[in-house]
């Protein structure tokens, strides 16, 4: 989530650096500029590439007012971002906060990064079962968790990394915390099914090519 509000331009502001959020510009009415809009539409394209599966991450809006404004325009603020998010179809939850008179005219749209953090730190779970993982591991499936750089573990990624680019698919990146089958999770992902595209090119060899076979399954 947060890469998605980079991917989409916001300049994300570090002064708190536990919460990351981007501060929007915004006009002087609740109708939205139209580069506001893209900017908003980019972020939704951005955060919706998101893996299936995944636990929607908050995103919190808070509206802002100059000193002379009433706290009111504020919210309306806020519920304008919030007509585009929703009609460029976010599917993160999103909620408005409470606006606090700061003498800005801005929107901020943050996200609850600890939350997100939680997923990693193992102090939340995704939907997890053990058997799916292990029997991606007696097909070749490497953890997607980690990234070792020495060892057997480094010649199976490297492999690993190999096949996936020859079944022309863009694979995971190493190490990565998501609800994947292999990580964290419980989505099947097109890169899941690379060995045994590669067992049925083998099995078929005499009558196809391998790039006769194509993988049809979700990615990222
Ligand atoms: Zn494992």
């Amino acid at each position: 989530m947060e890469n998605a509000l980079r991917a989409c331009g916001a300049e994300i502001l570090t002064g708190r650096p536990s919460v990351p959020y981007a501060n929007l510009p915004f006009g002087d009415s609740s109708t939205e500029p139209s580069a506001l809009a893209t900017v908003l539409r980019n972020f939704v394209t951005a955060a919706n590439r998101q893996l299936p599966g995944s636990h929607p991450i908050l995103v919190l809006l808070k509206g802002f007012t100059k000193l002379s404004e009433p706290s009111l325009l504020g919210r309306r603020r806020a519920e304008a971002v919030e007509g585009v998010l929703k009609s460029a179809n976010l599917k993160n939850p999103i909620i408005i906060v409470p606006e606090v008179g700061s003498g800005k005219c801005a929107v901020e749209v943050r996200i609850d990064r600890e939350f997100e953090a939680s997923f990693a730190l193992g102090q939340r779970e995704f939907e997890y079962n053990v058997a799916a993982h292990e029997f991606g591991h007696m097909i070749g499936l490497p953890d997607e968790y980690e990234n070792p750089d020495t060892g057997p573990k480094l010649i199976v990624k490297k492999n690993y990394n190999k096949l996936v680019a020859r079944a022309r698919l863009i694979g995971p990146t190493f190490p990565w915390h998501t609800s994947s089958m292999m990580s964290d999770g419980m989505t099947t992902l097109n890169w899941h099914y690379v060995t045994a595209w590669e067992a049925l090119g083998a099995l078929t060899g005499e009558f196809l090519y391998l790039s006769e076979w194509a993988i049809h399954a979700p990615g990222v």
